[in-house]
Formats: structure tokens, C-alpha cells, sequence
């Protein structure tokens, strides 16, 4: 998969047609799915689509001062979609559901503030505030929806515009409560920012269920990528994935969440209560990497699958080394440093276990800045599609210097590789590529070392890295066949 933007894209109206141009190269060096960013309108034309105002506006009304969002309009996100089905890539929505932004008008109603540390205890009696929370979308009108937003479908709030005070209000009314099925942290994290949606509420549970269908079929969706799910009802999530598995009949409908948290067992407890029915982005492993990468040769690299998500449950496990809330001047910022990159993408796109995800900002560059990765991470895509096959050997032994293999099989002739990443010194693995390789001769296949190496009688051979560097083993070209060396 590919996360197909970064935060600081261009806000020119550009990425869908980027992307539709991009089509035919990127299934060239092997994604198979694209993660696009938000297509809804936002609070303006330079809303990286987090800011949601109007879930039914891909880019085709006059809204917000503008008809395009910051990708480009309705039209050229078809147009790109299009493309990328032709050359067989799947397109995943970032679906934004926790919350509202930019109301078209004020009302007033009662809230109570609350401690922002714990949204459990109030901090001041109930009273009238004047909230932004009337959504009437005149651009839209009742277009593929009638439905108007009111105080009573949201949660909370963090503006009031009688006094202009800012705060986190809790909404108060009947049946007015934050959510059960969120996250524990800060008492309960239904509230995350903007106007809350309230998925306890049934008109709303049946308008946003209603959206994802629609959507999926408007824009002939292979999947979602689930925003801020841990601040959203898990109840909701549940039955609006079955609603739209429903709609979609025997066709599948993929699903990843971002459960944004570095420990295991809350996303643990999330996919056992979801029945494993969605993907989570594994968020450990991100903070391991991080942590490897500012620890260096001190962090015992035997750790680094460890408390991931994809050692505890690799078939749900969508792992990645950066994305566009952890790259540097996000929200989330916990960026990978340069040198570990390779490091951290050699170990999710070559391992037999997870669903990696490569960050447009490690492969075209950020903030108009190239990126220095493309090139080893279009090598490593090229081992992955050629090379990355059978079982899997870890060789995780030493605590700067592990590895792994994968032992190729019949299916993909001259598969088979040898792996290693070192956060200290320049090391070496001896390791077993499979006694059937006796005497082939292998090259390293990033360029970081151009010795080759001839697999021993028993399958073993010493494998090397540098310091601070991966090192991709494979297969040497057959240089007396005439081929091109592929
Ligand atoms: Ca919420």
C-alpha cells in the first residue's frame, strides 16, 4: 500500500491528477493499493482534509469559498480512481467521521466545561452557550442528502462564541453523554477536536452509516482508512463496516483504523472487540523505530519486534515507518530519522508477516523537498515483487545486528534473500539460505556493499552490513545467460 500524500502537498488543486498520471508507474514497482487523503471538503481550500465540513462535497460544490478541495475536484478524483483500477490498484478513503469543522452557523445550548486532562469530571455548572454546530451546506442543498446538523448531534465542542472562551464542553441534554467504546485516556477520549460527532445518537448512527455507502459506491471504493478511531463509538465502527460489507455483497471491502497509541494491549483489546474485522496501523512498531533510530547502537535491536502489532497479530497489522502525523511539524511528531529509513522499510517490505505501507513522504519527498529513500525503497520493492518469498528465518541474536531470510519458493524462480540491518558497527550473520543453494553466488542488492558472497555446502554463508545500514542479500544475475540481468 501507499499512502499517497504527505502534510505539506501542494494545496494547487493537483494530487488527483498527479496520482491518475502516477497510475501506470506506481503498479510498475508493485503497490497494489493507494490510501488517498480525505476527498471531502474541508474548512478551506487548503485543508489537508482533517478539518471536515461537508462529507457529501468531493470537489463539486461551491462551498467554503471553494469548489475543488486542496487535491483537486470531483471530477479528477473519478478520473484518477479510474486509472488506477485499470492498471489494478485498489483505492482505500481516508474516511474522517469523529468530528465537524467550519459550521455554517451558531446555536445555542446548554454545555458544561470540562477538565481537559479528565472530560469525566465538569469544571463549571451547566449553562447556555453559542456553539458553531448548524450545518445547513447552502452550496449542497439537500443534494444525495437531506440531512441538516444540529447541537443535538454532537457531543461537544471547544468554542464559545457568546464570550469567545475557549474550552472542552460537554453538551448536556437528554441522552447527552460522551461515548462509551473510546478510548480511556483523559477519562474518556470521545473529544478530540472540532464539533463531536455524537454516535450515540440514531439519526446520526443512520445518516453516517447511509454516507459510507454512498461513497463507496460513488466513488467505487476498495476500502477505508479510518480516522481517530479510538475517539469513535467502537459499536459505530462495527456496524458501519457491516453496513457497507452488506452493500458491497461478495465483493470485500478492506478496512484499516488509526488506533493512534504505542501500546499493545489497547490495541489488542480494540481488535479482539471489533472480531479482527479491521486492520490497525501498527503504531508500536512506529515508536520502536523511533526509539531505534535516536538510541542508535544502545538500543538492543533483539527488541524491535517487540509489543508490535505485527508479532501479535500480523494478519491485521498494517505496518509503516512514518506518515503524515508523525513526519516533523505534525501533531503526532515522531519522525524516523534518515538513517534508519532504509532500515525500517527494509524490515516491513521484505518480511513475510504484515501489510506495509509506503509514506509518499519517504518516497517523493516532503514539503517540495525530494526525498533521499526513493531510491533504496524502489530497490526494496523490486526484491519484494522478485525475491521476497517463502518462509521466513529471523536471525535476531545480537542486539546491533539482526537479520532474517526468506527461503524463496518453486512459484518465483531464483527467490530467496538474506536481510540485515546494523545500529552499531559494521557486523556480519552467518545464515542458512537452504542447502539447494549450494555454490549460487549472491550480490547485495541496495548497493551499500559490492563484494558478492558464495552460498556454502550446507546452504551457509556470512553475510555482511555496515554500520548504521541494511544490507538486502539475493540471488546474483546469471551473467552466461544473455538476459538483462533481472
Ligand atoms: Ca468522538
Amino acid at each position: 500500500m501507499m499512502q499517497y500524500f504527505e502534510w505539506n502537498v501542494p494545496a494547487d488543486g493537483t494530487l488527483w491528477t498527479k496520482l491518475k498520471e502516477d497510475a501506470a508507474h506506481l503498479a510498475e514497482i508493485g503497490i497494489t493499493a493507494v490510501w488517498i487523503p480525505p476527498a471531502t471538503k474541508g474548512q478551506n481550500d487548503k485543508d489537508v482534509g482533517y478539518g471536515i465540513y461537508d462529507l457529501y462535497d468531493l470537489g463539486e460544490f461551491d462551498q467554503k469559498g471553494t469548489v475543488r478541495t486542496k487535491y483537486g475536484t470531483k471530477q479528477q478524483l473519478k478520473e484518477a480512481i479510474d486509472e488506477l483500477h485499470k492498471n489494478g490498484i485498489q483505492v482505500y478513503l481516508d474516511a474522517v467521521m469523529n468530528h465537524k469543522a467550519a459550521a455554517d452557523y451558531t446555536e445555542k445550548f446548554m454545555a458544561q466545561e470540562v477538565d481537559p486532562n479528565n472530560r469525566e469530571k465538569p469544571v463549571s455548572a451547566p449553562y447556555e452557550i453559542e456553539g458553531w454546530t448548524g450545518f445547513n451546506f447552502p452550496g449542497r442543498g439537500e443534494k444525495y442528502s437531506a440531512f441538516k446538523w444540529h447541537w443535538n448531534h454532537f457531543s461537544g465542542t471547544d468554542y464559545n462564541q457568546a464570550n469567545q472562551k475557549k474550552a472542552i464542553y460537554r453538551i448536556v441534554g437528554e441522552n447527552k453523554a460522551w461515548s462509551t467504546g473510546v478510548d480511556s485516556e483523559n477519562g474518556n477520549y470521545d473529544y478530540l477536536m472540532f464539533a463531536d460527532i455524537d454516535f450515540d445518537n440514531p439519526d446520526v448512527i443512520k445518516e453516517m452509516t447511509d454516507w459510507g455507502i454512498w461513497v463507496t459506491e460513488e466513488l467505487g471504493l476498495d476500502g477505508m482508512r479510518l480516522d481517530a478511531i479510538k475517539h469513535i463509538n467502537d459499536d459505530f465502527i462495527k456496524g458501519f463496516l457491516g453496513a457497507i460489507r452488506a452493500a458491497k455483497g461478495k465483493e470485500p471491502f478492506y478496512a484499516v483504523g488509526e488506533y493512534w497509541k504505542g501500546d499493545i494491549e489497547s490495541l489488542d483489546a480494540y481488535l479482539a472487540d471489533q472480531k479482527y474485522n479491521v486492520d490497525l496501523f501498527d503504531v508500536p512498531l512506529h515508536y520502536n523505530m523511533y526509539q531505534a533510530c535516536q538510541d542508535g547502537h544502545a538500543f538492543d535491536m533483539r527488541k524491535l519486534l517487540d509489543n508490535t502489532l505485527v508479532a501479535r497479530h500480523p494478519e491485521v497489522a498494517v505496518t509503516f515507518v512514518d506518515n503524515h502525523d508523525s513526519q516533523w511539524g505534525s501533531s503526532l511528531q515522531s519522525q524516523v530519522k534518515d538513517w534508519f529509513k532504509p532500515l525500517g522499510y527494509g524490515v516491513i517490505l521484505l518480511n513475510v508477516k504484515g501489510y506495509p505501507c509506503v509514506f509518499y513522504g519517504d518516497y517523493y519527498g516532503m514539503g517540495g523537498k525530494p526525498s533521499p529513500h526513493r531510491t533504496v525503497i524502489d530497490r526494496l520493492l523490486e526484491v519484494r515483487k522478485n525475491n521476497a518469498y517463502g518462509e521466513q528465518v529471523n536471525y535476531t541474536d545480537h542486539p546491533e545486528v539482526i537479520g532474517f531470510v526468506r527461503m524463496g519458493d518453486e512459484q518465483h524462480e531464483g527467490s530467496g534473500l538474506a536481510m540485515l540491518i546494523s545500529v552499531g558497527d559494521d557486523g556480519y550473520k552467518d545464515m542458512n539460505v537452504g542447502a539447494n543453494r549450494k555454490g549460487e553466488v549472491w550480490h547485495e542488492a541496495t548497493g551499500n556493499i559490492t563484494d558478492t558472497v558464495t552460498i556454502g555446502d550446507d546452504g551457509t554463508a556470512r553475510f555482511t552490513v555496515h554500520g548504521g545500514k541494511l544490507a538486502v542479500w539475493v540471488p546474483a544475475p546469471n551473467i552466461d545467460d544473455g538476459s538483462t540481468g533481472k
